[in-house]
């Protein structure tokens, strides 16, 4: 295999206004009936060019096995994914491609990095295989480390046993710039650090989205997190969207059941507005016993009979934003 240098940047084939992502029906089943979970059931979206998309719901809904599925990392039981106009896979843009195009980030900065490797030897691991020379390696590691905000003499040789989980973090996100990707998946990326660490790390990820010219697939079950970072919100209730639109427009006026429940469900900073019923009430979802009808309909407060009959369709309900639900235009809030 000749190995050739990483270009400063991939090119923009399609132009701005082709998405960048676009994912068609994706499904993960695991086993067999009657014990058949639907992991992730029919999924389709974009992710357009300069992007932040959301992706929010509660553990179960099928988010993080979405973003393993977009990475190859489980093969789908159906679905497509293309990439900058282009299919993924054989006869289209060849996976190890797209994966130096693409990156990701998990929630656990320790697990994510090899314990034996000093931060520059795993910053610089991947440049290093595509055929990067090691003098070229150790200056993009330094760029790299200062653009994430490690002053690169203090942390290159350092462990990752000996960086708190914040540095940690940003030692990951380092990582992924190395390839310079176009498409970074955020897997949870601070559900493990403290607060203030996390509007750091937050404000890294917005500040380093803008100098490398990145879109961003952003999963958490935190909706303050989502709202701060996204430009558009996809809300995933059992495998499936129940509703994606603009930040804004989704958290002032939510038009799904689910996606109002989930936003009414975040704790308030007003002692007078204190809630003192919980709006998501039934059993959390179960990907093993999926309900017939519309997913949502046993915990759905304005279910009517034929919802646990009648699954129904996306449709739109305002500049960019649809739902699935029978009632999506008049529960509009
Ligand atoms: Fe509730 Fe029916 Fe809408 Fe489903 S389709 S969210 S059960 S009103």
């Amino acid at each position: 295999m000749s190995l050739q240098p990483i270009p400063d940047a991939h090119q923009d084939i399609g132009g701005p206004a082709q998405p960048l992502l676009l994912i068609r029906d994706l499904s993960k089943h695991f086993g067999k009936h009657p014990g058949l979970v639907r992991a992730v059931d029919g999924v389709s979206f974009a992710i357009r060019k300069g992007e932040t998309l959301g992706i929010v719901g509660e553990s179960g809904c099928g988010k993080s096995t979405t973003s393993r599925l977009i990475m190859g990392l489980i093969d789908p039981t159906a679905g497509e994914v293309i990439f900058d106009g282009e299919f993924v896979g054989p006869g289209g843009l060849p996976v190890a491609e797209f994966r130096r195009q693409v990156q990701m980030v998990f929630q656990d900065s320790y697990a994510s990095l090899n314990p034996r490797l000093t931060i520059a030897e795993s910053i610089g691991f991947a440049p290093r295989v595509h055929g990067l020379s090691r003098e070229a390696t150790t200056s993009r590691v330094r760029e790299l480390l200062a653009a994430v905000g490690l002053e690169p003499d203090q942390f290159a040789q350092r462990y990752p046993h000996e960086l708190s989980g914040g540095q940690r973090q940003r030692v990951n996100i380092a990582r992924a710039l190395a390839l310079r990707p176009r498409l970074i998946i955020l897997d949870e990326p601070v559900s493990a650090l403290d607060k203030s660490v996390e509007a750091q790390v937050l404000n890294l990820l917005v500040d380093v989205k803008e100098q490398f010219g990145l879109s961003y697939l952003f999963i958490s079950h935190d909706l303050n997190v989502v709202q701060y970072i996204s430009d558009r919100v996809l809300v995933m209730y059992l495998g499936r969207v129940v509703e994606i639109g603009p930040v804004e427009e989704l958290y002032s006026h939510p038009s799904h059941p689910y996606t109002r429940a989930l936003l009414a469900s975040r704790p308030s900073m007003d002692p007078d507005h204190r809630r003192t019923t919980p709006p998501l009430t039934g059993d959390p979802p179960n990907p093993i016993n999926v309900p017939p009808g519309c997913r949502f309909h046993p915990r759905c407060a304005k279910a009517l009979p034929s919802c646990s009959t009648a699954e129904p369709e996306m449709v739109k309900i305002g500049k960019d934003h649809h739902a699935a639900c029978f009632l999506a235009e008049t529960v509009k809030a």
